[in-house]
């Protein structure tokens, strides 16, 4: 739990702080898109400005060279001739004569004249557009550019006001009418030379618009690939494009910038040419940090897992380990005392029968061998533990050994009860190896026959040989080993059969022993139930 809650937590937040990060990304790109918009309202924006001053130079230099009224009456028809953005030129002095264009001139100067006289003479107010106060960026998220009933709060707004007024005491200015739905822009200016005098035109908007496009035209190479620039009219209509095939809602840009009171609702826009690409981005860093989070969540709770099962493993050890301590010592007590019991009767002269005491003294003989049996099989586990046991391999019989250890045993399985069926070669099965440690083999299983054998007492013990190998089986008709439990019983402390249950005393040591023992000279132990019950135990070993 100390490691599964913090990691969790842990991992929480980092898909918390990834899901920040997407949105960081996304508002990032948002503020380059904004910056490119800005940037470009401001050129535009510039671009209107020097036509100003262009305008106001071409005036200067018409008044250098004629009379005031010599260019005021011939304005219209001098300054189309010098400048290709005025489609009308007027000239209109402070209290309210309109000089040109001549109403008896062209049809264009007529119409002007019709449309505007009231207004350039201050006996009629217009809506004009001004801006308001700065500060609302057009700035939109991803998200909001899909949101398309969002619209942000304009910089521009209208009033009503009348030429004059509109003049005041600037030397220059554009302003911006709508007449029948159409924009008209007039530019104007007044020089220094002639304060009473204003000289303006008309804008030709179509001349305007390709100005405007060459400006757009100039996108940044690296930001070409990426976005799509474009001037937006007030109906919404695109006037200039920086990518002539890109179609798109164009009322819905990604960001854009109002270019201001001249053009009012004109604005220039940014779109993503592949507005999936952003969105691919976003996905694929959520993807890739997504499964290494995943990842090392995973791993830290398979270490977890891995920990717990081995403090599982160690728990059950340590348990093992002190179960072991009271076995032994209880195996350790039972035949000392009967030891201790017979040998005090027979030191005292208590038993006067012969054949009595020849069965003491074998009891005693018995009780002895199990007792350096069980001290042996401590011993040598202790040295297995610490890489200590030492094999003096040599070429053993075993069929001599097995012989050897069988007729050691007999007295004491005989004076059970046992029934004892060997099945030994009368000729040698050789064998590499360490006669001490295979004899102690065949005991420790000999012993398990008797120790685990209710009823039934019969013990077979067969050797076979086949050239390489040979296999001794030690064979009872007892308890069996209890289902799941047969490999179980190889580890060491293992008992599948507890003192308390079968009334055995054992240490869970003399199969572990047995088959490392086997294993040391490339054979093993194994163990499968016997047909007819009982269990069968065979210990297999390459002959020579
Ligand atoms: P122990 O000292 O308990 O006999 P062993 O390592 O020799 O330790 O055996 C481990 C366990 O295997 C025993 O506790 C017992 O449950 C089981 N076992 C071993 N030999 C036999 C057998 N011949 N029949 C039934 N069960 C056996």
């Amino acid at each position: 739990m100390a490691v599964i809650i913090p990691s969790g937590a842990l991992a929480w937040l980092a898909l918390r702080s990834l899901h920040d990060e997407q949105l960081v990304l996304k508002d990032r790109q948002a503020q380059l898109y904004q910056t490119v918009a800005d940037s470009f309202t401001r050129q535009a924006l510039g671009y209107i400005s020097e036509r100003q001053r262009e305008f106001g130079a071409i005036v200067e230099g018409m008044l250098a060279n004629s009379s005031t009224s010599d260019v005021a009456n011939q304005f219209d028809e001098r300054l189309r001739k010098l400048w290709n953005l005025g489609s009308v030129g007027f000239a209109v002095s402070l209290d309210g004569n309109v000089l040109s264009p001549n109403m008896l001139g062209r049809a264009e100067g007529r119409r002007f004249r019709v449309e505007n006289d009231k207004f350039l003479c201050s006996r009629e107010t217009i809506e004009v557009y001004v801006p308001t106060v700065k500060g609302n960026v057009n700035l939109k998220s991803l998200d909001d550019a899909e949101d398309k009933s969002k619209k942000s709060a304009s910089k521009i707004s209208s009033s009503e006001t009348d030429f004059r007024k509109i003049v005041g005491e600037d030397s220059e200015g554009i302003l911006a009418r709508f007449l029948q739905n159409n924009l008209n822009v007039l530019m104007w200016y007044r020089s220094p030379r002639e304060p009473k005098m204003i000289f303006g035109a008309q804008l030709d908007l179509a001349q305007l618009r390709a100005g405007l496009r060459r400006l757009v035209e100039n996108v940044d190479g690296s930001l070409r690939d990426e976005l799509c620039v474009a001037v937006i009219d007030e109906t919404g209509r695109p006037v200039a494009v920086s990518d002539q095939r890109f179609r798109t809602d164009w009322k819905h840009p990604f960001a854009s910038g109002e270019i201001g009171e001249m053009l009012p609702h004109w604005e220039v826009a940014v779109y993503p040419l592949d507005p999936a690409k952003l969105r691919r981005a976003a996905s694929s860093v959520k993807w890739t940090l997504g499964a290494f989070i995943a990842s090392l969540t995973a791993a830290i709770l398979i270490g977890s897992l891995l920990v717990l099962f081995d403090l599982r493993r160690e728990l059950k050890l340590a348990r093992q380990k002190s179960d072991f301590v009271s076995n032994v010592s209880h195996e350790l007590k039972t035949p000392l005392t009967s030891i201790r019991m017979f040998s005090e009767m027979l030191a005292e002269g208590r038993v006067i029968e012969v054949e009595k005491q020849k069965n003491y003294l074998r009891i005693i003989g018995s009780e002895t061998a199990r007792l350096t049996r069980l001290i042996n099989n401590i011993l040598d586990f202790a040295r297995m533990e610490k890489g200590e046991k030492k094999y003096n391999f040599e070429t053993c019989d075993l069929s001599k050994i097995a012989r050897e250890a069988i007729e050691n045993y007999r007295p004491q399985l005989e004076a059970h009860g046992f029934r004892l069926d060997l099945e030994l070669p009368s000729a040698p099965v050789l064998v590499q190896g360490d006669c001490d440690a295979l004899a102690q083999v065949i005991l420790n299983l000999l012993s398990n026959a008797e120790k685990y054998s209710a009823d039934r007492k019969e013990i077979r013990i067969e050797l076979n040989s086949t050239p390489g190998s040979a296999e001794l089986g030690v064979l009872d008709r007892g308890l069996g080993v209890p289902a799941g439990s047969g490999e179980k019983i190889f580890e060491q402390f293992y008992r599948a059969h507890d003192s308390l249950s079968s009334g055995t005393q054992g240490s869970g040591l003399g199969l572990t022993l047995a088959r490392q023992i086997a294993r040391a000279h490339n054979g093993d132990v194994t163990y499968e139930p016997r047909s007819g019950g009982g269990s069968a135990f065979t210990l297999k070993l390459p002959s020579s």
